[in-house]
């Protein structure tokens, strides 16, 4: 379990989806592109082919110009002909590679299932997902693991007995009304002190309780019709589940009202509130805390963060404003719709049909993936090992490691250069990029998982979720461990953490097609190079940038350069805001601008590397008629290629501060004037603006 209070940065959300049981991606069978095609070769050059260098041109619509619609041009073939298979969201080269480290992961847990020998990590792993994949047991036991919770819920009946219930469901990780966890404190990066944070919301946050458009209010009915379903499926009456519906909305939209929102969730003194355990009894005089910290097993709690004061007074009016059936109703709900997915099929296909609505996607997921997604949730860094044993070798490793020193010496090189920094701050971000740690691949230490896994599934789901809620509470107090990851070695994406001050990429991105030591270095600077230039720059958006060195949040910058700063993030904001998602959803340029800065950052630091590798090489490699420079912004463009369901982006428009693709090439390049330079673009082109913004 990460800390609540701030996210980790990732690189790329594509498929959030809110709600406490994240959705995970689902896979898609191989073949979905059309047959490669000739390339569009250049008269004259040589060189090798494209492929060899690591550019697809089947993804490429190459009678698209560049200078016009570079995105069209690197990604127009895959997102005009390509079909999003259909028990997927969204397709393209990051979904190919979640295929293929899918597939090794399912025939890793089908031998450690089928002859785990004596290994007991095997034999942990295998047991889980063998749990996981028999269907017959999870028709037979229907809703009844979750039966012993229900019948807690089912005795409230005052107040007194609805606050004991929450720390009940707290302790097994089902987070009615807020959320526990710990976190680094952002003030004293040494130590681990407690977190609660606003959450309860089924729906993915809370303008879909609030807005008042068509496809919203849609959204809601169907989420409220969801919700009866899941209590029919409890055996309630039709009137009685109707009703039971009527009163979990009721209550979610009281929860709304009172939450923050998706832009304040990213202003890190929005969201830290250090208060003890007598500021916390102020804030929320109802709530018994003592007996709350005492029922999770943790009395001696001191220092804790909430996301916000107001949040936690104004639940506390909130818990005394209903009647005790109507929190039995939404403590049942948030309960069973947090569990739905490790129960008999009936809750497996309302849940299905609620993400549906959501995300457009037409198929559930074979169980196989969802077992193996289950599996790397639970026990991530148990079934990594072997993924990074037959995935990434040393060489690999020494690669990649390479490429990041190459990009942190390239910011080295633009923070002694940049105009509008003064002396003062430029010590301190020089400071701050000279401490900033890196991990690549894996971790170099395995966790442990000190949980029992047996032959029932839910019952394995619930005891992995209350010791990892344990073992992120028993570090409140203790000194930051700085050895561990938040993401498991297969996963396809890569982080900053600025309380940690550090970048962390998993041996599942540093994968063809975005990494291989056989690509022209062109290529692996575009792709990867720029995801480490992303995740450094992290370090230095609005965001990262109120983050020191040591990972305390403290204003580093002198007045003056911090002025020019927010002028250049002013840029970059308005520059997003501008863009259509789909028609007539606009980007959030506020919500998406740490992305967009780190985008924009990213492939400029990744470019000076690239050139400063490429420095006094005595041959260009050129490949498929492109040089080398064209070769690595289409290394960059097709790492975002991705067709991508329009449900899709329009809840990544309303909840995700990531940019939706084609705008991260396209508002990136625009952005980076090397691009015009190497495509020769004409002046005020889209790809090459009057006016280019960009921080970094
Ligand atoms: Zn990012």
């Amino acid at each position: 379990m990460r800390s609540l209070a701030l996210a980790p940065i990732l690189l790329l959300v594509l498929t959030a989806c809110g709600g406490e049981d994240a959705v995970t991606p689902p896979l898609a069978p191989s073949g979905a592109l059309p047959p490669p095609t000739a390339a569009p070769v250049a008269a004259g050059a040589p060189g090798i082919s494209l492929e060899a260098a690591g550019i697809s041109a089947a993804e490429m619509d190459v009678k698209a110009d560049p200078c016009q619609d570079f995105y069209q041009f690197a990604c127009g073939t895959l997102v005009d002909k390509s079909e999003i298979p259909a028990d997927r969201t969204s397709w393209g080269p990051v979904a190919q590679l979640q295929v293929r480290n899918e597939e090794f992961l399912r025939a890793t847990l089908d031998r450690a299932r089928d002859k785990a020998g004596d290994d007991p990590a095997a034999k942990k792993i295998g047991a889980w997902y063998g749990a996981c994949m028999n269907e017959d047991a999870l028709e037979k036991s229907g809703a009844k693991p979750l039966q012993p919770l229900l019948d807690g819920i089912d005795k409230i009946k005052d107040v007194k007995g609805l606050y004991a219930e929450v720390a009940a469901l707290h302790k097994h990780a089902i987070f009615p009304f807020f959320e526990v966890s710990s976190q680094q404190d952002f003030k004293d990066a040494t130590l681990v002190i407690a977190a609660l944070d606003q959450s309860g919301l089924g729906l993915p946050n809370r303008d879909y309780y609030l807005d008042d458009d068509a496809h919203t209010k849609e959204i809601r009915t169907f989420y409220q019709g969801y919700v009866e379903r899941l209590f029919g499926l409890l055996g309630a009456r039709g009137d009685v589940a109707k009703k039971a519906a009527e009163d979990v909305l009721r209550i979610e939209t009281a929860l709304a009202k009172i939450s923050q929102d998706k832009v304040a969730r990213r202003d890190p003194y929005k969201i830290y509130n250090k208060i003890d355990r007598k500021g916390l009894a102020a804030a929320s005089k109802g709530f018994p805390w003592d007996d709350y910290w005492k029922t999770l097993g943790f009395p001696e709690v001191k220092d804790i963060s909430v996301n916000s004061v107001p949040y936690f007074t104004a639940l506390d009016a909130l818990l005394k404003a209903e009647k005790p059936e109507a929190f039995r109703n939404y403590l049942t709900s948030v309960t069973v719709r947090s569990q739905a997915s490790r129960l008999s099929s009936a809750f497996v296909k309302e849940r299905f049909a609620m993400k549906q609505k959501l995300t457009g996607q037409k198929e559930l997921e074979p169980r196989w993936r969802r077992c193996v997604s289950s599996t790397d949730d639970a026990l991530g860094e148990l079934l990594g090992q072997e993924y990074v044993k037959q995935k990434f070798d040393a060489d690999s490793k020494r690669e990649a490691k390479a490429l990041v020193e190459g990009i942190r010496g390239a910011m080295k090189t633009e923070l002694g250069g940049l105009p509008w920094m003064d002396a003062s701050t430029r010590t301190a971000a020089v400071d701050k990029l000279t401490r900033m740690n890196d991990k690549i691949g894996y971790p170099d230490h395995w966790r442990s998982y000190d949980f029992e896994v047996g032959a029932d599934y839910a019952a394995n789901a619930l005891a992995a979720d209350a010791f990892d809620l344990a073992r992120t509470l028993k570090k409140v107090g203790k000194p930051v461990d700085r050895g561990e990851w938040q993401m498991s070695p297969p996963t396809v994406n890569a982080y900053y953490d600025p309380s940690l001050n550090e970048m962390v990429f998993p041996a599942g991105i540093l994968q063809a097609p975005f990494f291989d030591k056989r690509f022209t270095p062109a290529v692996n600077y575009g792709s990867t190079g720029a995801v480490m230039g992303h995740e450094l720059t992290h370090g230095f958006d609005d965001e990262g940038s109120q983050f020191d060195g040591s990972g305390n949040l403290r204003n580093w910058w002198s007045d003056a350069t911090g002025k020019l700063f927010k002028e250049q993030t002013k840029c970059v904001i308005d520059q997003y805001s501008a863009y259509e998602a789909v028609p007539g959803v606009h980007v959030n340029g506020e919500l998406t601008a740490g992305e967009n800065i780190a985008d924009i950052g990213g492939l400029a630091l990744a470019y000076s590397a690239y050139r400063n590798v490429r420095k006094g090489a005595k041959d260009p490699i050129t490949s498929g008629g492109y040089t080398e420079d064209q070769l690595f912004f289409l290394a960059y463009g097709q790492s975002w290629c991705s067709k991508i369901r329009p449900e899709v982006l329009e809840m990544m428009a309303k909840t995700n501060p990531h940019s939706p693709p084609r705008f991260r090439v396209d508002g990136v390049v625009a952005d980076v004037p090397a691009f015009a330079q190497a495509f020769s673009c004409k002046a005020s082109t889209p790809m090459r603006p009057a006016k280019a913004c960009g921080v970094w």
